[in-house]
């Protein structure tokens, strides 16, 4: 059997490993149009930030040690230019001499990837403009910082935020313009403010809703151009708004396409046309939610995909389940990470759920070197199905994510969560694991046990609504809602007499925990009630503008005040601590039975 495979990196060369373990006798040809197969693309940010120190460590295999291992013949530099189907043939051109030939293939498989979005824009081939998809693209940023670059303008989403971030720890000055309201799209909004927040505390400029309509040069600087007038002028531009499937070759072929331009593949990776298959970020996918085909272009389900395909080549039952978008990112020192479905895309479906938030700690606060997380759990509330889980914070936050992926996976539900058992001891996490009390909160929310105010509810409280604040009188002084009144939770029960039983009192607290307990308290009394979902934490994450305007004096920035007992007002520019150990109070996951 002859197969050849055109692209050598994730999702091709994990075809091309696998069919060799599979059948020892294949002719295995991999072209590669570049000079390097299997590199780790992932890893270019972290080179340029100097994290990965050697070039080299980025280079997993090359052409000779993948011939050597695993006898597979790697031809670099070797460009495969037009598929013809019928006659099984591929046209490949040595982007080197130019000498083109033909390659006839038993099977063939397409793992070209993706290729950057170019919107039209004037300007954009400046050569102070720079992509990140490969080994030359992080060299030419290499070089932009070896001849002096001082300042980058970035644009895009994971990999733009990497770049950022990067760059900045190699001292530059670096602002990130976008042209969505918030930053990376796949995240709700109130989640993205925690990104954009650990950007800016470490001197990351964050223009959000800022549109570039081009580019100019002057004296060899480049300038960006905003719609709003706005020019920036930079030394460098990293240029990573996206991807898009690499699917040219493909559509000249006649294999058929989905509406976002990837190929159209079955479960075992064929495409429409019996003979070729195809893998990775060329591909559209079922969303493994909703069946729907979507477009997910990350590394692990390209591997899986890569390694299907070449088990359905050599006969083996093996087939893809679909993608769920588990993806996880470093911001800094804050990790942000996400599975399943997010809510805009819900409310875009119009599908029915409901959602809750939890501030817990990465591990309990007695064991030092932890802070809080944001936590949102979306799901269905009739069949309890978990739709997708979005989480940021300092410490554990991967491992979170991971465990509502893997539930997602199994089919778990949110009543599931309540139920699983976690690995704890106190440098790790909490008797009641941060994904326990997601599960306890959406239960007691489906059991009845606590009733929810929205923060996007806030601005048609109808006006007799009595919104009603049960932090410390310490903290209402700081920062409260105008409007509200304060009981502190201590008080409550002593005071509950005097409450009107006709009215709804909306309860807030800072992270929705004591108003919880209130709300249950005030339940037991018969007076109505609901409590904020997320605390006042989640409403300052929608509203910033809500940060400084509602208290009597500044509140601290969101991402200190994810730390109980280290609030500092980061007014001095320099970034506080991401770690404090939480001095005493109460906080939610922490064990109370000593643990
Ligand atoms: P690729 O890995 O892009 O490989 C495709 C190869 O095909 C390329 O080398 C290309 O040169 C070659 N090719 C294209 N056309 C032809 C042709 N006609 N002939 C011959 N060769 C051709 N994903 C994550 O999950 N986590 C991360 O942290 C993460 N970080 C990333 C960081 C960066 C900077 C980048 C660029 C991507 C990152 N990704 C990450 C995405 C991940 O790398 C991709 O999803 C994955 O590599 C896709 O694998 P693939 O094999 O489909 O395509």
């Amino acid at each position: 059997m002859r197969v050849l495979i055109v692209g050598g990196v994730a999702a091709g060369m994990s075809a091309a490993a696998r069919l060799r373990r599979l059948d020892e006798k294949a002719e295995i040809i991999v072209f590669e149009k570049d000079e390097f197969v299997s590199f780790a693309n992932c890893g270019l940010p972290y080179h340029i930030g100097g994290t990965i120190a050697k070039r080299r460590s980025l280079l997993v295999q090359t052409a000779e040690s993948l011939r050597e291992s695993l006898n597979i013949d790697v031809r670099i530099f070797n460009k495969v230019t037009a598929i013809h189907p019928e006659a099984h043939l591929v046209e490949v051109e040595d982007v080197r001499s130019g000498v083109k030939s033909i390659e006839k293939y038993d099977k063939l498989i397409l793992a070209p990837g993706a290729k950057a979005l170019r919107p039209p824009m004037p300007g954009l081939d400046h050569p102070a403009i720079h992509e990140l998809r490969n080994i030359a693209d992080m060299d030419g940023i290499l070089a932009a910082l070896r001849a002096g670059a001082k300042r980058a303008v970035v644009m895009g989403g994971f990999i733009g935020i990497e770049a950022a971030e990067n760059l900045r720890e190699r001292g530059l000055e670096v602002i990130i313009v976008e042209k969505m309201p918030q930053l990376m799209v796949p995240l709700d909004p109130e989640i993205a403010f925690f990104v954009q927040d650990e950007l800016e505390r470490h001197g990351v400029k964050v223009l959000t809703g800022a549109a570039v309509s081009g580019f100019r040069d002057e004296e060899g600087r480049v300038i960006v151009m905003l719609e709003n007038g706005v020019h920036i002028e930079t030394d460098l531009v990293v240029f990573a708004l996206g991807s898009t499937p690499f699917s040219d070759l493909a559509a000249a072929a006649g294999l058929k396409l989905g509406a976002r331009g990837g190929i159209v593949v079955d479960a075992q990776m064929r495409t429409s046309d019996p003979d070729i298959y195809a893998a990775g970020d060329v591909i559209e996918t079922p969303d493994f939610v909703t069946g729907n085909p979507s477009y997910v272009p990350l590394a692990g389900p390209a591997n899986r995909q890569g390694r299907i395909a070449a088990d359905a080549i050599c006969g083996r039952d093996s087939a893809y389940r679909g993608t769920q978008g588990t993806s996880v990112l470093k911001v800094f020192d804050l990790t942000v990470a996400t599975t399943g479905l997010n809510e805009k895309s819900l409310k875009r479906a119009g599908t029915e759920y409901s959602k809750v938030y939890l501030h817990p700690f990465g591990h309990v606060t007695y064991y030092p070197g932890t802070a809080q997380m944001h936590f949102k759990l979306l799901f269905c509330p009739n069949e309890k199905k978990i739709f997708g889980a979005q989480i940021a914070g300092y410490d554990g936050v991967d491992k979170r994510i991971d465990v509502v992926a893997t539930a997602m996976r199994g089919n778990l539900t949110v009543a599931d969560l309540e139920h699983l058992e976690l690995a704890y001891a106190p440098p790790y996490g909490a008797a009641k694991d941060p994904v326990n009390m997601a599960g306890f909160i959406a239960m007691n929310m489906l059991r009845g046990d606590i009733r929810f105010w929205y923060s996007e509810d806030y601005d048609s409280l109808p006006p007799e609504a009595v919104i009603l604040d049960v932090s410390t009188r310490n903290e209402f002084i700081n920062w409260r809602l105008p409007n509200a009144i304060n009981i502190p939770i201590g008080e409550l029960r002593d005071q509950v007499e005097t409450l009107d039983p006709d009215k709804v009192y909306h309860l807030y607290c800072k992270i929705g925990v004591r108003s919880y307990f209130a709300h249950r308290i005030l339940a037991q009394n018969g007076i109505k009630s609901k409590t904020l979902a997320g605390g006042s934490d989640i409403l300052k994450a929608m509203r910033p503008e809500l940060i400084h305007r509602a208290g009597t004096a500044p509140a601290p920035r969101m991402a200190a005040a994810a730390v109980i007992g280290a609030l500092a007002p980061t007014d001095t520019g320099a970034p506080p601590p991401a770690y404090q150990i939480p001095e005493g109070g109460t906080c939610f996951g922490t064990g109370t039975n000593g643990s």
